[in-house]
């Protein structure tokens, strides 16, 4: 019996995984650029971290989460997303009283119970930021500046930044009951999660997909026009500051994300060469979370990337990534069972002064040698048979040029010595 991933996971393997790496590595030096270290939480949490700051009656905590019991009978769940573990980590371990401003960024895996299709998996990556300490409208102005700057790094061009405003919590509950008052009397025309969205989480109607749905949703007030007056200029601020660093958006007055914390800003990026699933990432201001897990008043914001969106549009766009980047400076071919246990030596010295070089293990045929070096990509072949060691030689093929190189050869730091300095030369 073979034993597969399971639906809605997967393996990835080279020569894929090295968009993974490129992604990632990117993602590391630009945020390390603008101030941001990196935070690293467990992979599961108690679960009522998530039903108290997600919100119960998002799909997230009502439908798509890992939960179980472990062997105590304790209530753990697999973490469907970042921002909760990464404001527990903040409270447990005081970082407020450390710094008033944290700027933090994750990258890792996520998982959520999901239908999986291409671009949602059930476990997913995601890269992102946090910042904590601030309520300054600048802030939302960063994270959509870094998010933006980043995929222009990794060669992600004309992605669409999408924004509105939810408002403070007071706006929101308004804004909330508004939708219910005017739907309400329609809502048995709306489609069967809608019905349920009025009734529980009535902003979720407005990012319906379904066009009957649509229909309603046209006709509703909008979230921009009904904030407080302090929301109305938070926002305004936000949009000026990302007008000074020329990044593009468009006002969205139906985006509304799927987690209850998020207050003011939010935004999302989306990328036409996506599907249905066409969400890069996305993020927003949540100033009442903090305080809701029963910190000090915490301002703050932050945005995740689904990193294995950003590879589906990486292949698409840049598949030169995926190739075999990795070139080997030099290959020991094994022409000559007695000298095998000395090239051994001869590979792990190299390597130990940082070169690349490799060794075939098979007694395959010098052609079958040199096919396997082809693939490897190696710059030079060390060439020792028979007739070399009778003739007291070793031979060194640059493999971009014709001519292969005869050695004398007078110890076993002949050979180490001058393979180095034709590799360093190059
Ligand atoms: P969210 O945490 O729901 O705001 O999602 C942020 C980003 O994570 C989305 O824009 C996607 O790129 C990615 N994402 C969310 N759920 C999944 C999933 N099930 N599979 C793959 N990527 C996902």
């Amino acid at each position: 019996m073979t034993i597969n991933a399971l639906r809605g996971t997967y393996d990835i393997c080279p020569p894929a995984s090295y968009i993974w790496e490129y992604v990632e590595q990117e993602a590391r030096r630009l945020f390390g650029q603008f101030g941001y270290g990196e935070i690293r939480t467990p992979i599961f949490e108690e679960t009522r971290l998530f039903t108290r700051s997600i919100g119960e009656n998002t799909d997230i905590v009502s439908k798509e989460m890992y939960t179980f019991a472990d062997r105590k009978g304790r209530s753990i769940t697999l973490r469907p997303e970042a921002t909760a573990p990464v404001v527990r980590a903040f409270l447990q371990h005081k970082l407020y009283s450390v710094s008033p401003l944290n700027k933090f960024f994750y990258i890792g895996p996520m998982f959520r119970y999901e239908r999986p299709q291409a671009g949602r998996n059930r476990q997913f990556y995601q890269l992102g930021t946090e910042i904590l300490g601030s309520n300054h409208p600048y802030y939302d102005a960063e994270s959509i500046a870094l998010a933006h700057q980043f995929l222009c790094v990794i060669g992600i061009n004309n992605p669409t930044v999408k924004i509105n405003s939810v408002g403070d919590l007071e706006s929101k509950k308004l804004f909330g009951k508004m939708i219910q008052t005017k739907l309400m009397p329609q809502q048995s025309l709306l489609c069967a999660d809608c019905q349920t969205r009025l009734e529980k989480n009535p902003l979720r109607v407005l990012d319906c997909k379904n066009p009957s749905c649509k229909e309603y949703i046209k006709d509703l007030p909008r979230l921009t026009d009904n904030l407080s007056p302090a929301s109305k200029e938070h926002f305004a601020q936000v949009l000026r500051f990302l007008d000074s660093m020329n990044i593009p958006y468009v006002i969205d007055n139906c985006l509304v994300r799927g987690l209850d914390y998020y207050t003011e800003t939010i935004f999302e990026i989306v990328h036409s060469n996506l599907g249905s699933q066409d969400a890069l990432g996305g993020g927003g201001r949540y100033n009442n979370l903090v305080e809701e897990m029963e910190g000090p008043s915490t301002g703050a914001v932050g945005f995740a990337f689904g990193i294995d969106r950003l590879v589906m549009v990486l292949e698409q766009l840049r598949p030169e990534l995926a190739t075999d980047r990795q070139q080997l400076d030099c290959y020991i071919l094994n022409l000559e069972p007695s000298v095998f246990t000395e090239h051994v030596a001869l590979v792990h010295k190299l390597r130990k002064t940082g070169i690349r070089a490799d060794i075939c293990t098979e007694e395959k045929s010098m052609k079958a040698q040199f096919r396997a070096a082809n693939k490897l990509n190696a710059r030079f072949v060390v060439i020792r048979g028979k007739e070399e060691i009778e003739k007291n030689i070793f031979s060194i093929k640059n493999m971009n040029e014709a001519n292969e190189e005869k050695i004398s050869y007078t110890d076993e730091n002949t050979l180490f010595e001058i393979l180095r300095e034709r590799i360093i030369k190059l």
